[in-house]
């Protein structure tokens, strides 16, 4: 039997996991010099968080969760070799000692399930009435609550604004800025840029103020790190997708138009025209094009308080010398969504192309039961998809083996063992074997795992209490006592 790695997911090996951290690394040092600090989230959430946030109509909730119940492991299993009295004494010692949620529900269950019990026990009562009632007892069983509803996570902004909440993180001065680094999961089709576990680097900014320049310098940022990993040809597409005060009458006015042309529009689309109308603006599909361009556009829609803000938005942006496009079919597929939004999209990737999506999310946080006066606004870069553009740009990283300490005779290896300790001190990564070898052999995987120098400690180097070292490239060597290898070594080790 071979393993492989489920359908959607992959593994990063290095090499290119050097080119992964440097980046991760780079998103640190630059959202730092913003004065964002990293929050590390759980993996797993309760169910709800997403469906409240994302919401429930949104494909991410609706089809790509990985959701499961989270049930105790004590409990027998079920089937023909545990009597239904040791299950159902099971299940009621699990419920009182909290393994399984002791709630109204279950203590209904647990009293039906030993109603059918003692009907199952009483010899009085007819052979085919007792088998009946262990049919009955094996239904209501069902519907006994073993545990919580709890999913992977498809994004992080519910997460940290949960964590936002729980911590009373509105008490701290000033905004609170907090980036993440870390996998999501959604259950897509996978494809080049699109996978269920994938990685994203985000940032989300909270606090009690929404003014345009936030969200201008949220964007400045972005770009900034960005241009730290060297990523060409990125552009810029803003929006505003209105507030809780002038998007409805849009979404009105959108869904009546949408529904005249419901018999020209794709499956997905006329779902979405009851669901969630918003998202056709989103449609890929050739044929909606030249129907969807005939649609309203929201700036003709936002109420003065929205207007305000894009055009400050807009003005903002531009104090920054921040080039931009708008596009008013951008909408998130994340209902927390409002006023400003963007997307940043990156050549090289087919029609994944979107390298990050963001925008404001007032309302959220109240929405989760926190401060009501907190409004948000944040990021997520799709790492896979900013790695795959670098790569497709030419970037690369190699395996950064410095030092291949060649031996030869057993009594040179503990100088050997010692000189590669001295050596990885002063960060210099080293490679020594742990059997000796032939000289040939020694070199040419030295050569073969891409270490830039090889040094040579063979019993005439020891006497001479000096070492060889050779550089790879070219084949320069020469002979240099220890403190001044290390001395050299250190000067061209690999940044
Ligand atoms: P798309 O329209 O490409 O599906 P989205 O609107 O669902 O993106 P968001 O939820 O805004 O994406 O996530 C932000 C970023 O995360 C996206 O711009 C993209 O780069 C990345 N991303 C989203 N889903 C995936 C995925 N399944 N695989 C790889 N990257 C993804
Ligand atoms: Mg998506």
């Amino acid at each position: 039997m071979k393993f492989q790695a489920i359908k959607g997911v992959r593994d990063i090996l290095p090499p290119e996991s050097a080119l992964w951290n440097r980046v991760e690394q780079a998103a640190r040092d630059v959202f730092h010099t913003y004065g964002y600090g990293e929050i590390r989230l759980p993996i797993f959430e309760p169910t709800e968080l997403f469906a409240r946030s994302i919401g429930t109509e949104t494909d991410v909730v609706a089809k790509e969760m990985y959701t499961f119940e989270d049930k105790p492991g004590g409990l027998p299993p079920l089937g023909p070799y545990v009597p239904p009295e040791d299950y159902t004494a099971a299940l009621e010692h699990a419920m009182r000692s909290g393994q399984i949620p002791d709630m109204q529900s279950n203590r209904a269950v647990l009293d039906g399930l030993k109603g059918w019990l003692g009907i199952m026990k009483d010899e009085l009562v007819p052979q085919e009435q007792r088998s009946a009632a262990f049919g009955n007892w094996t239904a209501t069983l069902g519907h006994i609550v073993l545990g919580e509803q709890l999913s992977l996570r498809p994004e992080a902004t519910a997460s940290v604004v949960r964590a936002y909440i729980e911590h009373g993180m509105h008490t701290r001065p000033g905004n609170v800025k907090l980036h993440y680094i870390g996998p999501m999961f959604r259950r897509e089709r996978p494809q080049k840029g699109r996978y269920r576990q994938f990685y994203q680097i985000g940032a989300e900014l909270l606090g009690p103020s929404d003014h345009p320049a936030l969200d201008a310098e949220v964007i400045e940022m972005l770009l900034a790190f960005f241009a730290r990993v060297k990523l060409t040809g990125a552009k810029l597409y803003i929006n505003s997708i209105g507030d809780k005060n002038c998007r409805p009458a849009y979404v009105e006015r959108l869904r009546s138009e949408l529904q005249k042309v419901h018999e020209k529009l794709g499956a997905d689309s006329q779902r979405r025209i009851e669901t969630n109308s918003l998202r056709v603006l989103d449609s890929k599909l050739p044929e909606e094009q030249p129907i969807i361009d005939k649609l309203p556009h929201i700036a003709d829609h936002l109420c003065d308080a929205c207007r305000e803000h894009y055009a400050e938005l807009k003005r903002q942006l531009a104090l920054r010398n921040i080039e931009y496009e708008e596009n008013w079919r951008l909408v998130r597929g994340l209902d927390y969504y409002m006023r400003t939004t963007f997307e940043i999209t990156a050549p090289g990737l087919g029609s994944q192309n979107a390298v990050c999506g963001g925008g404001r999310y007032d309302g959220l946080v109240e929405l989760l039961g926190g401060p009501a006066a907190t409004k948000g606004i944040g990021f997520a870069i799709g790492t896979d998809r900013l790695m795959l553009s670098l790569e497709e740009a030419g970037a690369a990283a190699t395996c950064g083996l410095d030092v291949f300490v060649a031996w030869f005779g057993a009594a040179t290896y503990p100088a050997a063992a010692a000189l590669a300790r001295k050596l990885r001190e002063q960060d210099i990564s080293v490679e020594l074997p742990a059997q000796e070898m032939k000289f040939g052999k020694s070199l040419s995987l030295a050569d073969r795992l891409g270490a830039r120098f090889a040094v040579i400690v063979g019993e005439d180097e020891l006497a001479a209490g000096e070492f060889t070292v050779k550089r790879l490239a070219d084949a320069d060597q020469g002979k240099l006592a220890e403190a001044d290898l290390l001395e050299y070594l250190k000067k061209s080790r690999t940044a």
